[in-house]
C-alpha cells in the first residue's frame, strides 16, 4: 500500500514523456544498428563475390562445378533475350524493364522483358530482374511529359467549390534500356543449354550501373554514415537514460521525505490532541503572553525545528501549509528537513 502510494505519486506526466523519450532514444538505436547490421552483410557480401568474367568456357564450368558460382559478380550489357520493349514515344529506344508512371491519378503500368547481360559474346539470362530492389537505380528516363487537364463544366464546378482542381499530368517514362552495361552480383545457374544469373541463397539480386570498387566503396561509406549515427542515438539514450534515473531517484527521495514528515506531523497532532499524552502543552504559554507560541498562527505551541537553519519557531499545522519549496519563516532559509521537539 505504502509501495503503491510512492508509484502513484512518482508517475506523473513529466516522468512518462521522459520515460517516452528515452525509450524512443533507445528504438532508434536499435533500427541504426539494424541498419548497420544489414549494411555489413551487404557490404561483406559484395566484396566477396568471385568477379567472373564472361566466356564461352563458363557454361561447361558453372555445369560441373555449380557450388562454385554461389555469388560472382559478372560485367556486361544489357541484351535482350526475347523481344525488347519498345518506348512509348521515344520510338528509337529500346529497353528490357519499361516503368510507365502517370502522377496525379497514380497508375503505373510495370512492363518486363527477359534481359540478358552480356560480354565477348556470351549472354547470361538475368532471372528476376524485375524483382530485385536494386534496379529502379538502373533505369534511364526516356520520356516525360504534361499534359494539361481538360476540365468539364462540373469538373470545374466541383473545382470551384472544393478549392481542389486538377490541373494536368505528368507522364514519366523509364526504361532500363538495352546495351546499358551492368555489374550482377548474384548465383550464375545452367538450366537446359541457357546460362544465367539470379538471387544467391543470402541475398537479393544487385544490378547496378556503378563498377564493383565503386559500389564496395559507396557500401562502405553508407555503413560509416549509420555507424556514426548509432554511436550518436545510442550515446544520447545512454545521456537521457542516466538523467532520468537520477531525476527519478532525486523524486523518490523526496517523496519518501514528504511522507516521513507528514506521520510525524500527524503524531505531534495526536499528542497536542491528548492532553494526558501531551508533553507538549506545557510549551504552551498560558499568561496570554504570544511570545513562546508559533509565530504564524500565535495560537498553537512551537512544535518543530527546521533544519538545516535551526529555527524553533512555527507550530507542525503551520509548518505544513507553507507553501513549496518551504523556507523559513524567520530567516527564509530552505528547509531540507523537520524535526518534532519534545519537552522532558
Ligand atoms: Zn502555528
Ligand atoms: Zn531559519
Amino acid at each position: 500500500m505504502y509501495l503503491l502510494d510512492i508509484m502513484a505519486k512518482l508517475i506523473d506526466s513529466e516522468v512518462i514523456i521522459e520515460a517516452a523519450s528515452v525509450g524512443v532514444g533507445l528504438g532508434l538505436s536499435g533500427l541504426l544498428n539494424h541498419l548497420c547490421t544489414r549494411g555489413q552483410q551487404l557490404h561483406e557480401r559484395v566484396c566477396g563475390a568471385k568477379q567472373v568474367n564472361l566466356s564461352t568456357q563458363l557454361r561447361q564450368a558453372v555445369s560441373s562445378n555449380p557450388e562454385d558460382y554461389q555469388l560472382v559478380a559478372i560485367t556486361g550489357k544489357v541484351t535482350s533475350d526475347g523481344d525488347a520493349l519498345q518506348s512509348r514515344y521515344a520510338t528509337d529506344r529500346t529497353g528490357v524493364i519499361s516503368n510507365f508512371v502517370t502522377e496525379e491519378i497514380k497508375e503505373v503500368w510495370g512492363k518486363y522483358s527477359n534481359s540478358c547481360l552480356t560480354a565477348n559474346d556470351v549472354s547470361v539470362h538475368v532471372e528476376g530482374g524485375e524483382d530485385s530492389s536494386w534496379t529502379s537505380e538502373c533505369l534511364s528516363r526516356v520520356h516525360k511529359e504534361f499534359r494539361e487537364s481538360s476540365n468539364s463544366v462540373m469538373g470545374s464546378f466541383v473545382g470551384f467549390v472544393t478549392g481542389d482542381r486538377i490541373k494536368g499530368y505528368a507522364d514519366t517514362e523509364k526504361m532500363l534500356l538495352t546495351g546499358t552495361r551492368l555489374l550482377g552480383i548474384g548465383q550464375l545457374f545452367v538450366k537446359g543449354n541457357v546460362l544465367g544469373i539470379r538471387k544467391s541463397p543470402d541475398g537479393d539480386l544487385i544490378l547496378t550501373k556503378h563498377s564493383k570498387d565503386d559500389l564496395i566503396s559507396m557500401l562502405a561509406s553508407k555503413l560509416r554514415m549509420w555507424r556514426i549515427l548509432r554511436f550518436l542515438a545510442f550515446g544520447f539514450s545512454l545521456c537521457g537514460l542516466i538523467y532520468f534515473i537520477k531525476r527519478v531517484k532525486v523524486k523518490y527521495s523526496a517523496i519518501v521525505e514528504e511522507q516521513r514528515s507528514q506521520r510525524e506531523v500527524e503524531e505531534i497532532r495526536q499528542l497536542r490532541d491528548n492532553p494526558a499524552r501531551s508533553q507538549l502543552r506545557n510549551n504552551r504559554n498560558t499568561n496570554g503572553d504570544a511570545d513562546g507560541n508559533c509565530v504564524i498562527c500565535i495560537n498553537n505551541p512551537r512544535e518543530c525545528v527546521l533544519l538545516n537553519c535551526g529555527h524553533v519557531c512555527c507550530c507542525v499545522d503551520c509548518f505544513e501549509i507553507l507553501p513549496s519549496p518551504k523556507s523559513c519563516p524567520i530567516c527564509r532559509g530552505r528547509v531540507n528537513r523537520m524535526v518534532p521537539i519534545f519537552h522532558a
